[in-house]
């Protein structure tokens, strides 16, 4: 798997580009955003790790400028800026995740693995309520034939929700099974709020009856005909 890490903390660049190639990842590191920019433009990288405060051209215009361009590449964002602006910035850009400097390693490894992960060993290659359709294989969704742009996240959300049809879904249910985190964190509510609000807008918007809904207090339940 080909890993390019966009950064240009001398320190963290090298400590990601050594820690990665021990767990057998090829790392291209970037050192400005011109050059990451050049880089996943000339190359194929199965995933991004870009940095937001960068000389020159930011992370967050390269991020904008790829996904305007059509480019699926999964992106971790890794970001000092903690403020909750930031980071649905970060989101709304087209990101897939991102983790706040400074890190655990470990969990830097689950994230890019989540973000990786493909052809999982499932028997069921469709999931369908309503005239949405998920297609398991080609990963491509769509919502009375009109195609949904979702990101690698929104994506395996949706499926989650899809297999937990008619049940409600919690948000510890999300934060453990979708973004594999064993202990309980309140700022990942505000992430999966985030996430879900983006979700529901593609995935309802427009259409003539609405699947996602919220359980108040609890989570969420996807669900024909009302929560
Ligand atoms: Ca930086």
């Amino acid at each position: 798997m080909r890993l390019l890490v966009v950064e240009d903390e001398t320190k963290i660049a090298r400590a990601l580009k050594t820690g990665l190639e021990e767990e057998h990842y090829d790392v291209t590191v970037a050192r400005t955003g011109e050059e990451g920019f050049f880089l996943i433009n000339e190359q194929t990288f199965d995933l991004v790790l870009l940095d937001l405060m960068l000389p020159g051209r930011g992370g967050l215009e390269i991020l904008k400028t790829l996904r305007q361009r059509g480019l699926q590449t999964p992106v971790l964002i890794l970001t000092a800026k903690d403020a909750v602006a930031d980071r649905v910035e970060g989101l709304d850009g087209g990101a897939d995740d991102y983790l706040v400097k400074p890190f655990a390693f470990p969990e830097l490894l689950a994230r890019i693995r989540t973000l990786l992960r493909r052809g999982r060993p499932d028997q069921v290659l469709r999931l369908k309520a309503a005239d949405l359709d998920m297609d398991l294989a080609t990963r491509k969704v769509t919502r009375s034939g009109r195609p949904l742009d979702l990101t690698a996240r929104e994506f395996e959300i949706l499926e989650y929700l899809l297999r937990c049809a008619g049940r409600t879904v919690s948000r510890e249910m999300l934060a453990r099974d979708v973004w594999k985190e064993t202990s309980r964190d309140p700022a990942l509510d505000n992430v999966i709020d985030v996430h879900m609000t983006r979700l529901r807008r593609k995935v309802d918007a427009g259409a003539r009856q609405r699947l996602l809904h919220t359980v108040r207090g609890v989570g969420f339940i996807l669900k024909e005909g009302g929560p």
